[in-house]
């Protein structure tokens, strides 16, 4: 597929030897649009772009920091061209290259250092759960931090037994796992560092070369100064540093015969010139941050609506034998739509219904769990979404990596039924510039939402807001009396469309109905997001807005940072349009459910 998209419209069918199963003038077709020429692969993505700066800022503190911890002095460069280089050439004369994050030879000894713009969590995480958690760690990992230094256990426990820390230790060496995806990146370095040190670098043979991953610490608090208005991350406390460093000396040299196995098979690959049908898998990472480059091309027919994958809790299929299929496997044997599962293999109730809804072209509701929920909603109705920045640095004091920065609510007060007019029932807070203003939204939020005499706050997706207040609350705890009332009369709008186990089960429904959707309709398609679920109660549109989604919100307002008062005025008029038309949303999904309640009773 790369070889075909490097060389466009251009492409040589007569190339590849074996065109059989898919057409090379379907596949351009696919990553090119055939009328301007456009490339419908290499499509921007407005969030990564506003948040580069500042991964290019991880790698700068890492190095940085990497000084203290490792008591020594580390350059770092800017531009990969300038970092260290080490090249291999093998046998067949294809040359392999490194540039490394970091790099310093000592007098016995080489550090190596990858940055990743990831977090410790995972690798803190990695281990079984712990009976009883303590100091806010949930598992036992299979690595211990000494100094900002994260090495492997040697010492196992009643919990953090051979078999656990085998199975764990494991994940590392798999390439698509959480941990793992880290992990092989620095492996393929250290294939080539050594190869190139025995081909290029006799001097550094005798040397004992350190593989370390520099991760964000996920435990760290900003509670240093500013210079020049940017936060300074420096280490003045070896309790609070900003990245922990994995020792994965011992992991990379195990893992050097699977590199060496992968490379063959990457040599092999360049030689033939062979177009067979893909084998879809997990390593396509689908919807995921780091997904093939090639997704659009190989996954095309299964992101057409009726696909096999809109189906909720679709991991495993079991036939009447109770053999497993896997949601893979049936792909690969093109079974790739909704009706190419027997019904008779659904087993889940939520497909069930997703089938006959496909099936008969009809809608699905609950009427009784509906009305139930509806009945415990007490007016006035907060209806609030929150808008925020995912920033890998924390930016103002108390925040941790990647805390999720509010810039901007947005609320409707609707206060009885039916009784709210979008412009004139809408209250939005917008920052006006890339500062801290932390305390005026939670004041202007606290004074806004006024839950003496009882009430109800509505958000889409609970969790996001909820965790959000909650985390201004330990931070501003002088406010937690009121932000804790905010939270605790919350209510989500998916639950009353998707359900939610604890709150049926609590309104009497059984086990069962509690974990069944109370609404489905084809166009959801398995998903309940706000900009899924909102064309069907609504003809609402986003797509005449300057800001359509959160990750334009999100590169909107990063760009305040640099752009002068005037655009800034302009940026605020979208974000705050935007906002309130998400709130208002929410307003119109409501009205629009009783009513369609109302009707099917009458
Ligand atoms: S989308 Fe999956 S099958 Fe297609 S090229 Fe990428 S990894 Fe391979």
């Amino acid at each position: 597929l790369e070889q075909i998209y490097r060389k466009n419209f251009n492409s040589d069918i007569s190339l590849f030897e074996d065109d059989r199963l898919i057409k090379i003038k379907d596949v351009l077709g696919l990553m090119f649009d055939e009328d301007n020429g456009d490339d419908l692969l290499n499509v921007i993505n407005p969030q990564f772009e506003a948040l580069l700066p500042y991964y290019s800022d991880v790698e700068k503190w890492a190095i940085k920091i990497a000084d203290d911890v490792f008591k020594t002095s580390i350059k770092y460069f800017e531009k990969t061209k300038d970092q260290q280089e080490f090249i291999y050439k093998d046998n067949n004369n294809h040359t392999f290259h490194c540039f490394l994050d970091g790099y310093k030879v000592l007098d016995d000894e080489v550090i190596v250092i990858e940055v990743k713009a990831t977090t410790s969590k995972k690798f803190l995480d990695l281990g079984p759960k712990r009976k009883n958690s303590a100091n806010g760690q949930k598992y036992n990992s299979i690595f211990e931090e000494n100094n900002n230094i994260l090495t492997l256990k040697t010492k196992l426990n009643d919990e953090l037994t051979v078999d656990k820390f085998s199975s764990n230790y494991q994940k590392l060496f798999d390439r698509f796992s959480n941990v793992g995806k880290y992990v092989f990146d620095i492996a393929v370095e250290r294939y080539i560092i050594e190869n190139s040190v025995i081909q290029n670098h006799p001097k550094l043979n005798s040397k004992k070369f350190k593989y370390y991953l520099a991760v964000l610490n996920s435990n760290y608090v900003f509670d240093n100064k500013y210079i020049n208005n940017e936060p300074d991350y420096s280490l003045t406390d070896s309790n609070n540093s900003l990245f922990s460093y994995i020792d994965l000396t011992e992991v990379t040299k195990e893992y050097l015969p699977i590199i060496e196995k992968l490379k063959n098979e990457i040599v092999l690959n360049i030689y033939e010139k062979k177009l067979d049908s893909p084998i879809l898998d997990k390593y396509c990472e689908l919807k995921k941050s780091s997904k093939c480059f090639f997704d659009d091309v190989c996954w095309e027919s299964l992101k057409k609506p009726g696909s096999i994958l809109e189906y909720m809790n679709s991991k495993i299929f079991y036939d009447l034998d109770k053999n497993k299929h896997s949601k893979y496997d049936l792909v690969n044997q093109g079974k790739i739509h909704l009706e190419d599962i027997p019904v008779s293999w659904l087993s889940n109730p939520n497909q069930i219904i997703q089938r006959k809804c496909f099936d008969n072209k009809s809608e699905y509701i609950n009427i009784d769990k509906i009305e139930k929920y509806i009945d415990i909603l007490q007016y006035p109705i907060y209806h609030l979404d929150f808008e925020s920045f995912p920033c890998p640095l924390p930016r103002f004091h108390g925040e941790k990596p990647y805390s999720q920065s509010l810039f901007q609510f947005s609320i409707h007060i609707e206060k009885g039924k039916n009784k709210c007019d979008e412009i004139n029932d809408h209250i939005s807070f917008l920052v006006d510039d890339f500062g801290d203003h932390r305390k005026e939204l939670i004041e202007k939020l606290i004074n806004i939402i006024d839950l003496t005499n009882g009430g109800t706050v509505l958000v889409y997706n609970k969790s996001f807001e909820q965790s959000r207040i909650q985390e201004l609350s330990e931070l501003f705890p002088e406010y937690k009396e009121q932000l804790d009332l905010i939270i605790n009369h919350m209510h989500d709008l998916m639950d009353i469309l998707k359900s939610k186990q604890a709150i049926f089960k609590e309104l009497g429904f059984s086990e069962i109905e509690s974990k069944t959707v109370n609404y489905y309709h084809n166009d959801l398609r398995g998903l309940y997001s706000i900009k899924k679920v909102l064309p069907l109660f609504s003809s609402l549109t986003y797509s005449d807005l300057n800001v359509k989604n959160g990750i334009e919100a999100i590169s909107s307002y990063a760009a305040f940072k640099t752009s002068s008062i005037e655009d800034i005025k302009r940026l605020r008029a979208s974000l705050i349009e935007y906002c309130r038309q998400d709130t208002w949303s929410m307003v119109l999904i409501l009205n629009n459910i009783i009513k369609k309640i109302e009707d099917k009773v009458k």
